[in-house]
């Protein structure tokens, strides 16, 4: 959320933020609104003057027995009320719309952000590795996982519906070896790691910025203010609500988490194998840091730069793309996603998303921190996926698979899988 003030003085700038995120506002309606329910609680403060004011009146004229002065001012005192209880239901009203329409004001972009519709329009930043050739006719995962019953996507769907699967043996060792690689990495790196609660309440989600929009992508416990997570960043982003921090050093949280995900508006999309699934593994980098463009930019580049770590160790070729204000989220301010190379769509594919929100987060969730002079300042947040599985088996099966079916396992990996160095059919 950005300060009314704010908004008031750079209106334009923040509606045509707006339309390039294709976020429906009008700015000037919530100026309006602004203007309204600013005009409205001046005059509902000037009538509880006055009926103050008639309070005492009313007081005298009985301890003076001047009965006709009680009366009018009786009176008095009734329209009084009458026309406060008016006016403060119309500010209620008003109030809401304003709320309503702040909540989904979206983030100011940064200077370097492309301008574009789509993941079409993201720009490649740099390349690491190049695309794996194969000398013999490849496999995808789907048939990978079946050839080595690691993947059962059939009793998937049997057990829970579209988009689920069953990871199985040399499967299920692969998905939980990746993630504690990546948690190990960011342990090493001055992480603290956090176990958090998957079921959070509606306001942890307008908090961190899932809520309202996007909505719609949340699972919400039937008959109850609690909805499951579709990223462990809400519950890291609100361990801090309405706190004052310490970020002389910033903070760097992870955790990890199952991330359930409706994905409407996918329909038809993705629909084989492991890509975009209802239920999934992430670790997931949080930072907390000091309300400067420097420093924020700088923690982007480090947790970005977490995700290229453990790729390397992967052994995967991947990319980094900038990613477009059409395809970054209301919240964000300037976004990295990195996509690894999956030898069955002949594409690389997205794994990573680096974001920096600036104060959009803090403000929301009223985190806080004292800068030098003691002056109390919201802090940036930032976050980064460090690997989410199963998304990554696919190009982990795919790029290291040999001519015989065999997979080759990533030096890295292997103290994760009893020391195999390749799994075989
Ligand atoms: P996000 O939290 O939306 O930025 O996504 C972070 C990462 O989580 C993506 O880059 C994917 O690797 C993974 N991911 C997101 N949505 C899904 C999904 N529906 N199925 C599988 N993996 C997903």
């Amino acid at each position: 959320m950005l300060d009314i003030k704010w908004i008031r003085n750079n209106q334009e700038r923040i509606q045509t933020v707006a339309d390039q995120k294709g976020i429906a506002i009008s700015i000037t309606q919530l100026v309006a609104w602004d203007d309204q329910r600013r005009v409205l609680l001046q005059e509902i403060e000037l009538l509880r003057q006055e009926r103050n004011q008639t309070i005492q009146e009313i007081n005298l004229s009985i301890y003076s027995h001047d009965l006709q002065h009680l009366d009018q001012k009786k009176q008095m005192m009734k329209k009084i009320n009458h026309r406060l209880a008016a006016l403060e239901k119309e500010h209620k009203t008003v109030h809401d719309q304003y709320s309503n329409l702040m909540l989904v004001v979206p983030n100011i972009v940064s200077p370097d952000t492309p301008v574009g519709l789509s993941d079409q329009d993201n720009v490649e930043v740099r390349r690491v590795g190049e695309p794996t050739g194969f000398a013999f006719e490849a496999k995808d995962h789907v048939k990978l996982g079946e050839l080595h019953r690691m993947i059962d996507i059939p009793r998937g769907v049997r057990t829970a519906g579209s988009r689920n699967y069953y990871l199985t043996g040399a499967g299920a060792a692969l998905h939980r070896g990746v993630q504690q690689l990546a948690l190990d990495l960011l342990m090493a790196k001055g992480f603290t790691l956090l176990e958090v609660p998957l079921m959070v309440r509606k306001e942890a989600l307008h908090n961190t910025g899932f809520f309202p929009l996007g909505q719609e992508q949340t699972y919400q416990i039937d008959g109850e203010d609690r909805y499951l997570v579709g990223t462990s960043e809400v519950p890291l982003v609100s361990y801090y609500d309405n706190e004052i921090v310490d970020v002389r050093e910033p903070i760097r949280l992870a955790a990890v988490s199952t991330c359930f995900r409706n994905e409407v508006g996918s329909a038809g999309k993705d629909v084989h194998g492991l890509y975009r699934v209802h239920q999934f593994s992430k670790v997931e980098q949080v930072i907390i840091c000091e309300d400067s463009l420097e420093a924020s930019e700088q923690m982007l580049q480090e947790i970005t730069q977490n995700a290229e770590d453990l790729l390397q160790l992967l052994e995967l070729p991947y990319r980094v793309m900038a990613v477009c204000t059409g395809d970054m989220s209301q919240k964000t301010y300037k976004q990295l996603d990195i996509e690894t190379w999956m030898p069955s769509r002949r594409a690389y594919g997205e794994t990573h998303s680096s974001s920096n929100l600036l104060d959009f987060q803090a403000r929301r969730s009223n985190i806080r921190y004292r800068d030098v002079q003691g002056k109390s300042r919201f802090c940036h947040t930032l976050n980064n996926t460090a690997v989410a599985s199963p998304r990554i088996l696919i190009p982990l099966l795919e790029n290291h698979q040999e001519e015989d079916g065999s997979i080759r396992i990533p030096e890295a990996l292997r103290k994760y899988m009893n020391g195999m160095d390749r799994l075989h059919i």
